[in-house]
């Protein structure tokens, strides 16, 4: 296990768009673990690859539910709806939160670490964590949908 260090904004890394994972081997079992690692140490409820300089389409959630750690691998958003208003924050841009506007729901398709693809939908928390961190293998940041 090892703590990687988190990019904050102002790094062009964060702003790049991330490419597929085409195998999943070591390398990627690695980054994951210390992304997972990373997440916990710095109290983030998700990370994205970018978020630790890598420009690979993988993120990890882990809001306290009972779903635990969750990998997200080549994540496709297949169906949003609704809306919620709330706090957000990023661990890439300490020390602030400010209020976003997201879908309040969202079915997501995506592969865990063992290579099998799942489709989950979440709400409300889940949803906002998932639609935050999807947006950063885009190069998007929260800041962007602060009107
Ligand atoms: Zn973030």
């Amino acid at each position: 296990m090892a703590i990687r260090k988190v990019r904050t904004v102002g790094d062009d890394v964060l702003r790049k768009k991330c490419k597929e994972v085409v195998e999943i081997t070591n390398r990627e079992l690695t980054l994951i673990e210390d992304m997972v690692d990373t997440m916990y140490e710095e109290n983030g409820v998700g990370l994205a690859a970018p978020q630790v300089g890598i420009l690979k389409r993988i993120f990890v959630i882990d809001i306290g539910d009972e779903n635990g750690v969750m990998i997200f691998i080549n994540p496709e958003i297949l169906e949003t709806s609704g809306t919620q208003c709330d706090d957000e924050g990023c661990l890439s841009i300490p020390g602030e939160t400010k209020q976003v506007e997201r879908p309040n729901y969202v079915k997501v398709r995506a592969f865990n670490e063992k290579g099998e693809q799942f489709v989950l939908e979440g709400e409300e928390l889940l949803a906002r964590a998932i639609l935050h961190e999807n947006d950063h293998l885009d190069g998007i940041l929260y800041i962007d949908h602060v009107k």
